[in-house]
């Protein structure tokens, strides 16, 4: 292909997009093909030679759209968003294109010159306390000892495992620097961290990949977890000769939204010496809305925060913003210097290959930065609240129904909702509303109860289709209640 024809093929590409977004509520939901269905509409091997665009392009309906779960769809209410926006497109379009790798300052300083400015703006967008950003506002920032700031990784789940591995480098040290003579291994299979039982699954993989003892602690009625519970935690695993040394706490927990208590945890994992992380991958977004930034009270003692612009904020995946007070405890983690790696501005410009597990990186910033200056921190706000509106709509329709309940408190986006009664109910509910395709959901288990998960996640949500999404639920609901009683 030519750049003549890249011209041509590039707008017509464009056009399909604007479509399919556009159209989206025409295409089911959720697919109905089986496991295998590709392998018997497409060849085996590799073409020997090219084919023409044309019939490349015929084969996006064809083979790859029956397979697709439309996740931009308003229909979609499985998970958390995985939103995007055509500024957010272009921006992908333009850093694809211009396809540089930003892990130092030398291989393409606009990448990382926009990253940590984009960083800081995210940040003072969302309320962090100065100490996270790369140039503080106060101007302080030359006087640190230790430098703060941001830096974008791929997701939150890498997001946590970062911090693990920064606050284990951190507290090897410590420990040596009181018994000289430990090896880091010994000191690692000493080490304890901490999540709640409501934390997400990428919590316990990060555990299990940096090999520290992960302990999942109860939380209280509302699924927070609260200080109590962390300190006895920690007091009963020193008694044992562990180290605690890292809390992952969660702002808006995958099962019901629910927001870990930092006020209580913050000021326990400073007198313990604990690295605390927050993991705000969904919940975060909203703190770019003033009314919700109470959740983060307590935020100013967190070593590392990190939530994912790519599910609720338009940016599409994969952006996962991710702050440090002190980013120097990565660079101990993550510091190697290839001779072929160093420039003339090593050591004085951000290089940031030492605040990630991968060499590379995609120029990321780039769509990140249209999307804030195309929508603006009113157009993110009044995103956040419509999307907040409707999911409390739908909660109101939920709640009048006599054979429906919601046994967690909705806060944000996301309403967790079951039949009354035993499981098996609301697990048919759910398997009936996912095999008819129309709306798409998943499950989650809160202390044993079965619930049904309902986000509203898609930019085109509008009361009708809630309206109409209620509707199917509520009757697929009343034909299996029907059948129960016969
Ligand atoms: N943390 C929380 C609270 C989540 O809800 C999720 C996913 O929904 C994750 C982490 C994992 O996110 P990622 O796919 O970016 O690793």
């Amino acid at each position: 292909m030519d750049y003549d024809e890249y011209r041509q093929r590039g707008k017509e590409m464009v056009d399909y997009i604007a479509d399919y977004l556009e159209g989206i509520r025409k295409r089911r939901v959720y697919p109905s093909v089986k496991p295998g269905y590709m392998k018997s509409l497409l060849p085996d091997h590799a073409p020997e030679e090219g084919e023409d665009w044309d019939s490349i392009f015929r084969d996006v309906e064809r083979v790859i759209m029956p397979g697709i779960t439309h996740w931009q769809s308003p229909q979609m209410h499985a998970y958390f968003p995985a939103l995007n926006s055509p500024p957010s497109l272009l921006g992908d379009m333009l850093a694809d294109a211009i396809g540089c790798l930003g892990f130092t300052w030398a291989s393409s300083p606009a990448c990382t010159e926009l990253e940590t400015i984009v960083m800081d703006w995210l940040g003072k967008m969302l309320g962090l306390p100065d100490a996270f950003l790369h140039n503080p506002s106060s101007g302080s920032s030359g006087a640190r000892e230790v430098r703060g700031g941001g830096v974008i990784q791929t997701t939150a789940s890498e997001s946590t495992f970062v911090a693990l591995l920064a606050a284990r480098t951190q507290v090897i040290r410590r420990v040596q620097e009181q018994y000289p003579e430990m090896e880091d291994g010994e000191i690692n299979s000493l080490l304890v961290a901490y999540g709640s039982d409501q934390a997400h699954s990428s919590v316990e993989k990060a555990g299990l990949i940096g090999l520290v003892k992960m302990h999942f602690l109860t939380c209280d009625e509302e699924l927070c977890l609260r200080g109590e519970e962390l300190q006895k935690a920690i007091d009963s695993d020193r008694q044992e000769g562990f180290i605690p040394f890292f809390l992952c706490a969660t702002l808006g927990t995958t099962g019901a939204c629910a927001f870990d208590k930092l006020t209580e945890l913050g000021p326990i994992c400073e007198q313990e010496g604990l690295w605390m992380h927050i993991d705000a991958a969904y919940a975060g977004t909203a703190f770019v809305c003033p009314e919700y930034r109470c959740y983060t009270e307590g935020i100013e003692y967190a070593d590392s925060f990190a939530f994912n612009p790519s599910k609720w904020m338009m940016v599409h995946f994969d952006c996962t913003a991710l702050w440090l007070k002190n980013s120097g405890a990565l660079h101990r983690t993550f510091n190697v210097q290839p001779l072929y790696l160093k420039h003339e501005n090593s050591g004085a410009a951000i290089d940031y290959m030492h605040w990630q597990i991968p060499l590379s990186k995609r120029f990321r910033a780039l769509k990140l930065w249209f999307v804030i200056r195309s929508f603006g921190i009113t157009g993110l706000q009044k995103h956040v609240r419509e999307g907040v509106r409707l999911a409390g709509m739908f909660e109101g329709l939920v709640k009048a129904d006599p054979y429906f309940e919601v046994p967690a408190k909705r806060i944000l986006g996301l309403v967790v909702f079951r039949l009354k009664g035993e499981n098996h109910l609301t697990e048919a509910l759910l398997k009936r509303l996912n095999t008819g395709g129309k709306v798409h959901m998943v499950p989650a288990s809160l202390r044993g109860q079965y619930v049904i998960r309902f986000t509203v996640t898609s930019r085109f949500t509008t009361d009708a289709d809630i309206a109409g999404d209620w509707n199917i639920i509520r009757s697929v609901a009343y034909e299996i209640l029907q059948e129960q009683e016969r």
